[in-house]
């Protein structure tokens, strides 16, 4: 699923986030990346993500060579096959849980009344069948996240990313979301989690450790 090959991510002004990375995810994992911040596991979801290229070597998503890919081509990457959940939760305030997760599939040509069909599976797949009409505001900040990861899931990505999900949760809400995570990668996502968090990382099947942009 995800094939990284000497790759290297050097930022203008000089930056090496990343140093000589080669890993491989396969469809089917569990992983985690770990590392304190500064490390690169940023730069290296981005990669993963195809939201960036690397400087040098190889980064093949799905099969594909991203440095291949036009930005056109790169978008329908994303598009077909990645979920993206953020620390940040990223909903819109004054939209419902139920378009907050229709507007994932607003730019993928599908009209308002399947979007909201689709939108509500995915909130009863993450267990928010009973929240679809209420507003981020009215919501736990697992709630939110679950809400971010139905938008995510919409349309069965096989790949989900997803950054320091549980960084803006308190422990129990946390757990919650790591039990969600794990329950859809049992139904066959591949997942991959970035943390800074060893804990979480541990229990992890799959663990890279990132430090000073290389893998130890
Ligand atoms: P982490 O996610 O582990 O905190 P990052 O991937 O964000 O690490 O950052 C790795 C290194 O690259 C850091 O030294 C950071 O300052 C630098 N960096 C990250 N993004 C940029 C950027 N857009 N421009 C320049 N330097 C960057």
């Amino acid at each position: 699923m995800i094939e990284l090959e000497r790759v290297c991510k050097v930022y203008p002004g000089g930056v090496t986030a990343l140093d000589e990375v080669s890993l491989t995810i396969e469809a089917g994992a569990l992983a985690a990346i770990v590392g304190p911040s500064g490390s690169g596991k940023s730069t290296l979801l981005h990669l993963i993500g195809a939201l960036d290229v690397p400087t040098s070597g190889t980064v093949r998503i799905a099969g594909r060579d991203v440095a291949t890919l036009s930005d056109a081509g790169l978008s329908r990457l994303r598009a077909s096959a990645i979920g993206f959940v953020f620390q940040q939760f990223h909903l819109a305030a004054g939209m419902s849980a139920l378009d907050n997760v229709a507007d994932g599939l607003l730019y993928a040509g599908v009209g308002l009344a399947s979007r909201r069909r689709q939108a509500a599976d995915a909130l009863t797949r993450v267990g928010l069948a009973h929240r679809m009409t209420h507003r981020p505001a009215q919501l736990s900040g697992g709630e939110r996240q679950r809400v971010a990861i139905a938008r995510a899931v919409l349309g069965s990505p096989p790949l989900l990313l997803a950054d320091e999900p549980t960084g803006n949760l308190d422990s129990a809400s946390g757990a919650a979301v790591l039990d969600l995570l794990r329950s859809l990668h049992a139904a066959g996502t591949t997942i991959v989690i970035i943390t800074h968090d060893r804990d979480i990382a541990a229990s992890m099947p799959l663990r890279f450790a990132l430090r000073d942009g290389r893998l130890s």
